[in-house]
């Protein structure tokens, strides 16, 4: 039987958890050690480890106290690692928590968090899903239903002295170019939520002052919310400290390419059933400065979309230079107010691309002066015809359903 080696109470706060952190710190000690060639399951809390109810009032979401994630398990110290290798991990399996067979979608208040397209969307929302086995579908978005898309939003290994300095070095001079931005530009160290796992006293207030956020990804993997991350992927990830120390969490039953509603995807408490390998001196044998992956052999086999094109042509009808992340944003609306004419409402849209398993393009970068983006959004997912016809759309929604809404006070 496989053991479970880090176990998580979703009754029991994840600060409580000496198996659980939520910064990236060298220092942090191992949660626990295994040998190469070993497979294992490591429960997860939810990205915020509980924050989130399921209910209809999105104040949970608006109040959200973001310097508190995420909560991640780990780091497992792998025996032998050492820096300069690869740590091989399989995905051996991924599943929800028993006890909580549900997950959330959301979008923050822009004055705490934002997401992707927070000038659209200024004021907090979410949906939430629930989990038929494989299949999910929500209360606050009906006509739709989708096969799971499971995999971990975060994973990764910690960081030596060396890196760690300089994530924060080159995030404190973005932060220092707009320091008074909403949202912020980056989110430096922040101490008092520092959770260090077993660390304590002096030890721990020395680590937590210096600790990277959880936020971006990073060299080393981190939180790249990469949808097809899935169980059954193969991850390949650069060691920096002896044992690797990989931790993960905010595990993810579904997400739409560039989760762009950023709380988040479908998020969920789970676990993972992993097996750890090493290639020694890795890192310079195959030349790897990010992890790289190979993609699982099972995915949900949606071969129909409808794709919308953006360019990078903004609001106003100003023209910017190849911008993709402008491109992407407008192929986002497009789609959003394709939704509309069948009656869902703009946030039902926009969290439908942020949960569904959408797939985002990079379509073209070089002929100036637009870069062109595709959002690809899979038409069997839906419980009607959602294709263009001559005899214009049926609308399947009344709009008595939507998202719960909590205003800023
Ligand atoms: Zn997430």
């Amino acid at each position: 039987m496989t053991d479970t080696l880090i176990k998580v109470d979703l009754n029991q706060a994840a600060t409580d958890n000496e198996q659980v952190h939520n910064r990236w710190h060298p220092d942090i000690p191992m949660a626990c050690w295994v040998n190469p060639g070993d497979d294992f399951i490591l429960e997860t809390y939810d990205w915020t480890g509980g924050a989130i109810k399921n209910n209809d009032d999105a104040s949970d979401v608006r109040d959200v106290d973001l310097s508190t994630v995420h909560y991640l398990s780990g780091p497992v110290g792998v025996k032998g690692a050492q820096p300069g290798d690869l740590l091989i991990v399989e995905l051996l399996d991924i599943g929800a928590k028993q006890d909580m067979l549900w997950g959330f979608n959301g979008f923050f208040s822009k004055n705490n968090g934002g997401g992707f397209l927070t000038d659209h969307f200024p004021s907090a929302q979410k949906s939430i899903w629930d989990f038929e086995g494989m299949f999910t579908k929500s209360r606050h978005i009906p006509g739709v239903r989708f096969a799971g898309l499971i995999h971990p939003g975060l994973i990764g290994c910690l960081p030596d002295h060396k890196m760690l300095a300089d994530w924060n070095k080159r995030e404190q001079a973005l932060i220092d170019t707009n320091p008074t931005r909403v949202p912020p530009l980056a989110n430096p160290p922040f101490a008092s939520t520092a959770h260090m796992g077993k660390m304590k006293g002096e030890a721990r207030d020395l680590a937590a002052a210096t600790g990277a956020r959880t936020v971006p990804p990073r060299e080393h993997g981190g939180n790249c919310d990469i949808k097809d991350l899935s169980r059954g992927s193969k991850i390949f990830f650069p060691v920096y400290v002896d044992g690797a120390g990989l931790s993960v969490g905010d595990l993810h039953f579904s997400q739409g390419d560039g989760e762009i509603t950023f709380c988040g995807a479908i998020e969920m408490a789970g676990w993972v059933h992993m097996k750890v390998e090493l290639i020694k001196g890795g890192m310079a044998k195959y030349g790897i400065k990010n992890p790289i992956f190979k993609p699982s052999p099972i995915v949900p086999t949606y071969n129909n979309y409808l794709i919308f094109e953006g360019i990078s042509v903004d609001d106003d009808g100003k023209q910017h230079y190849l911008d993709v992340n402008l491109a992407y944003k407008q192929a986002c609306l497009n789609a959003i107010n394709y939704l509309t004419k069948f009656g869902y409402s703009p946030a039902q849209g926009y969290s439908l691309l942020g949960s569904a398993p959408v797939q985002g393009h990079i379509s073209g970068v070089v002929d100036i002066p637009n870069a062109c983006a595709t959002l690809w959004l899979p038409t069997d997912i839906f419980e009607f015809d959602i294709n263009p016809s001559a005899s214009g759309p049926t609308k399947f929604l009344d709009g008595s359903i939507d998202l719960p809404i909590a205003y800023d006070k």
